[in-house]
């Protein structure tokens, strides 16, 4: 029976109930309440991160191909042993694996206690000692009242996809740090049907954030006007959805000439 006919036929058995009462008590709330928890049972079930941690290493395999690298990180042949890749992004995994569950926990623990809320607003309308129907007749009430456990699994994928993307970012970055990069390109998905991007993220497409503390920027090669740094702003992924991702340049040799000082340029020609 599907979830939606469980409820219908247990919202129908609670109304005929309650026409035969004179007032509805605490307990006969609470022992409704519970039955309809128990109905919920599937709904509200022990999350298993074993399939999350599965997904989310798909994603970090992906993301260590040797293509995949080579479109994220310009210049230099990255010196990075695979072991010591491969240690770091274990730890970010397990990270991720670990706020995924406890966000997709609390995302049913809310919409299983949504549905009781909107349970208790409906029991609230429903006649005592009658034999009138309540005003909100169950066929029309039980839509509303599941609603937010009919959106359960749309959100529990959006919670994957985010922490995919987290996961990535924070694989990117290490590897930006460890290799001293010395900028970094931003790139929205603005330009995508149906991506809610955010306006800021949109305006930093395709402009360059420099590392505060590389040693290029740090020494006079890189103009100090007008440049933007990453360490001042939000990183990619960080805000909630967001999918920007970054190409990340390692040599002066990938860097516009604008960006260089007289000494820069001096450097590069030698
Ligand atoms: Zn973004």
């Amino acid at each position: 029976m599907t979830l939606l006919k469980r409820v219908l036929l247990f919202l129908k058995k609670v109304q005929d109930n309650a026409a035969k009462t004179d007032v509805i008590t605490y307990e006969m709330m609470q022992s409704w309440q519970h039955e309809l928890l128990d109905l919920l049972k599937n709904e509200n079930k022990v999350v298993d991160p074993e399939p999350i941690r599965k997904h989310l290493d798909g994603v970090l395999k992906k993301q260590l191909t040797r293509k995949s690298l080579r479109k994220n990180f310009k210049g230099n042949a990255l010196n990075f042993t695979k072991a010591r890749l491969t240690e770091s992004s274990q730890k970010f995994l397990r990270e991720r694996v670990m706020f995924s569950v406890s966000l997709i926990q609390h995302n049913r623990e809310q919409q299983v206690n949504a549905t009781l809320r909107r349970f208790e607003g409906w029991l609230s309308g429903v006649p005592t000692n009658s034999v009138s129907e309540a005003k909100e007749k169950p066929r029309e009430a039980v839509k509303d009242i599941i609603k937010p456990l009919i959106k359960q699994s749309f959100e529990e994928r959006r919670v994957l996809i985010d922490q995919g993307h987290k996961l990535s970012a924070a694989v990117n970055d290490a590897i930006a740090q460890d290799q001293g990069a010395i900028c970094v390109e931003w790139h929205s998905h603005w330009q995508e049907a149906n991506y809610n991007y955010r306006k800021d993220h949109k305006e930093r497409d395709k402009k360059l954030f420099f590392y505060k503390d590389n040693y290029f920027v740090k020494n006079g090669y890189i103009k100090k006007d007008g440049i933007q740094y990453i360490n001042d702003i939000d990183g990619f992924g960080q805000e909630p959805f967001c999918r920007c991702y970054g190409t990340y340049f390692f040599t002066l040799y990938d860097i516009p000439e604008s960006y260089l000082t007289k000494k820069g340029k001096e450097y590069i020609n030698g």
